[in-house]
């Protein structure tokens, strides 16, 4: 028996700063992020339940559905915002787009690809626990060349 993945690319813009970074990235920019989902299933355990999904580990359509819900809707365009953050400035801005109706998304995390890698994992398994897979990789990209991993525990 072994396991297999289907894996799904995404991508959005976003707005961040990292608080008491020394330097540029303390100012307020963007990128334009990839996001790489990976979901595992045993390969004894495909889906046979619904003939239309016959054989596979999940349709790439849900994984789309949800995906586009938890984290490409919300995080497109909006600045994210570590409600922990040291720096003033950063509330400062929060507050000002939050006042004029502007895409804002609050974190409890200082906003790394790495941070953000865990998150999306944590969410995304919460989201598919009852489909029996699991969500086993999530990879996002800051730059073409800069990504952070995070694998599940086995
Ligand atoms: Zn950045």
């Amino acid at each position: 028996m072994g396991k297999l993945s289907i894996t799904k690319e995404f991508t959005w813009d976003m707005a961040h700063m990292l608080a008491s970074y020394q330097g540029l990235c303390k100012n307020l920019h963007g990128h334009t992020y990839k996001l790489q989902v990976e979901v595992t299933r045993n390969s004894e355990q495909l889906i046979t339940d619904s003939e239309a999904n016959s054989g596979m580990v999940l349709d790439f359509k849900d994984l789309k559905k949800v995906v586009k819900e938890e984290i490409v809707g919300p995080f497109d365009h909006a600045f994210v915002y570590w409600t922990g953050s040291s720096d003033v400035v950063e509330h400062q801005i929060a507050e000002l787009l939050k006042e004029e109706g502007r895409k804002v998304v609050e974190v409890d995390f200082r906003p790394t690809a790495e941070e953000m890698a865990a998150y999306f994992l944590e969410v995304l398994n919460a989201k598919f626990e009852e489909e029996g897979v699991r969500v086993s990789k999530v990879k996002v990209w800051e730059t073409p060349t800069s990504f952070a991993e995070i694998r599940e525990d086995e």
